[in-house]
């Protein structure tokens, strides 16, 4: 864990303010993360990863999120697909596939599409078989790091179940176009990908396919979850820093900002919401290393209280730091903006809602 975030900070840095408002990552860094095993940290050694527990894992991803929410961003889309390859794919697919997600190859998931956001019982995207190749058609939005990725993993009906389809970026059919000026995590590459009767071999169905969606769906997002959850901690943690430097430094009245008990409020709560935050993500992740069969609540929990704190705690930093604060290339103004989109991501905080009142319904009675 100890060099994988030293390789994150080396990497990093203080570099993100420039990346977010160019809108673009590095390729070479992404790659040598990637080729260091930091994308998809949990991992085993077998397949030339690190190894990592949820929880190392987790607090490696916090502490990428803390400096830059575009290369977390990316982390949480290659981390979910080489979890798709490790619970959906057979052993020979992830014997072929895992160490190309350790040695620098990039990869992308693809579940929305136009029609299917919250609703993913509604991806029109097919699969066909031909032969010993398969036929993949369809549209996909908002797909995280597509514009880097050279594998997509495609979620995709495959008869009356789901199959996920693993497609070079490189192949015939397979066109994908940047979404223009997201508000946040600007530089992560989000794109849409049209597939045009994408033909690949048969064995890039991950298990073979015929899996139940909501196993594909819960399976992947799952993984995604834990990892937003993580970067919101981190996006906390870097609110945290700068508003603490700020509010001791900067004086106003004949005194330091933090002299002032509103002001003291202000950072008492931010202090709150990362504790709160990373002790949630704590439990996903032992619930997660501990196999428990409730880590799927665990993980929305996390991921739900996480956006939460870290949309509230960022924009309360952009307060804090007012017109220091509200100018793009800054922090917290970076913040504010990335963490209202992790509201959005791995379910909607309204999608989380409604799982964890399914969830009250059935346990708390
Ligand atoms: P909709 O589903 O249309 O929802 C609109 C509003 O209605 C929301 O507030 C929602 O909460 C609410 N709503 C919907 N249904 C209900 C309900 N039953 N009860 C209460 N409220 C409801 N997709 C991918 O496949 N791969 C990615 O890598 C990926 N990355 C993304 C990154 C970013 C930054 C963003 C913004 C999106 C990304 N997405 C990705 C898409 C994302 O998963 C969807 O945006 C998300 O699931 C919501 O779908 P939607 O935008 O279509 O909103």
């Amino acid at each position: 864990l100890a060099a994988a975030a030293a390789l994150v900070e080396d990497l990093v840095g203080e570099r993100a303010d420039g990346w977010d408002l160019a809108g673009e990552l590095p390729e070479p860094v992404l790659r040598e993360l990637g080729a260091a095993g930091v994308l998809c940290g949990q991992v085993g050694p077998e397949h030339g990863g690190l190894g990592l527990s949820s929880l190392d894992g987790g607090e490696l991803t916090a502490r990428a999120g803390s400096l830059c929410s575009s290369v977390r961003s990316v982390m949480t889309s290659h981390g979910m697909a080489a979890w798709a390859v490790r619970r959906l794919g057979d052993r020979d697919q992830q014997r072929a596939l895992l160490p190309l997600l350790t040695s620098g190859r990039l990869a992308a998931v693809a579940f929305s599409e136009p029609d299917a956001g919250s609703d993913l019982s509604a991806i029109g995207a097919r699969v066909e078989r031909a032969g010993d190749e398969v036929v993949l058609t369809g549209e996909k939005v908002w797909v995280t790091a597509a514009h880097y990725a050279d594998l997509i993993l495609v979620v995709a009906r495959d008869g009356d179940d789901a199959a996920v389809v693993v497609v070079p970026r490189s192949a015939p059919g397979v066109h994908v176009e940047r979404v223009p000026n997201p508000v946040g995590c600007r530089a992560a590459g989000h794109a849409g990908v049209r597939l045009d009767a994408v033909r690949v071999p048969a064995d890039a169905v991950l298990g073979g396919g015929g899996q139940p969606l909501p196993l594909v769906v819960t399976t992947a997002l799952s993984y995604g979850r834990m990892s937003v959850a993580w970067g919101c901690a981190g996006i906390l943690r870097a609110c945290l820093r700068a508003a603490t430097a700020h509010v001791a430094e900067r004086r106003q009245f004949g005194r330091p900002l933090i002299d002032h008990q509103l002001v003291a409020r202000r950072v008492a709560e931010l202090y709150v919401a990362e504790q709160v935050a990373t002790r949630a993500c704590e439990h996903a992740s032992r619930r997660w290393d501990a196999g428990a069969p409730d880590v799927v609540t665990a993980a929305v929990l996390a991921k739900h209280v996480g956006a939460g704190q870290a949309a509230a705690g960022a924009a309360s930093a952009v307060q804090l730091l007012a017109s220091r604060g509200s100018q793009d290339g800054t922090v917290v103004a970076r913040a504010y903006r990335d963490a209202k989109l992790m509201e959005i991501i791995e379910g909607t905080t309204e999608v989380c809602q409604v799982l964890l009142a399914q969830h009250a319904m059935t346990s708390a009675r």
